[in-house]
């Protein structure tokens, strides 16, 4: 699996002006519909947090809760879903954070997390860190101890990752 990366590279479908114009879209759903691609794609976002213990994985809202409940799995740990507003059914903690028109909220349970439970983040794909922002936030909030966040793809030229500090390393798979 030594050229996994390559073959994840390609495997990553571009949609131009999806969802709205001047958008790249990012399809992951053929290294979904590949096995062989999605243990790759897991094993390499795991790969720079091995030995440490994680006691839960977070995953947002929707694409992040695939990879993050396989991560999750794959490390014993459990899942906690960060969710859009209004789609959690208990109690919650939201955070709002803005995008490039208007404002978004995300939100997780009051009771997922626990002072001194050891957290990994994860998503698909980091953009602007607007919203893993929001998540590091919700996760630093509970008094959990944030290890670093995990992406399968990183957008780097929109300088996410500059929107998660004191969350421990960030890590990704693929870079564009
Ligand atoms: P951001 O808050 O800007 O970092 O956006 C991150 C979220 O939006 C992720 O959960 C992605 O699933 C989604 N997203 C943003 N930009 C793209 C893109 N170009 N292709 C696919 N998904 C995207």
């Amino acid at each position: 699996f030594s050229d996994s990366p390559d073959q994840l590279r390609k495997a990553i479908r571009d949609v131009p002006d999806f969802p709205k114009p001047g958008i790249l879209f990012k399809d992951i759903t053929p290294v979904l519909a590949d096995p062989k691609l999605m243990q790759a794609a897991i094993d390499g976002m795991i790969a720079p947090f091995a030995g440490q213990q994680i006691d839960k994985v977070v995953g947002i809202d929707a694409r992040g809760f695939i990879f993050g409940a396989m991560i999750a799995q794959k490390l014993g740990a459990g899942f906690i879903p960060v969710r859009k507003k209004g789609k959690l059914p208990w109690k919650t903690h939201g955070v709002d954070y803005s995008l490039e028109y208007g404002t978004n909220s995300v939100e997780i349970h009051q009771d997922a997390l626990a002072p001194g439970d050891r957290v990994l983040l994860a998503d698909d794909l980091l953009a602007t860190g607007g919203t893993a922002g929001a998540a590091l936030k919700l996760i630093l909030d509970s008094g959990a101890t944030l290890l670093g966040s995990t992406f399968f793809i990183e957008l780097g030229f929109l300088e996410g990752r500059g929107k998660l500090p004191g969350g421990g390393p960030v890590h990704s798979l693929i870079s564009f």
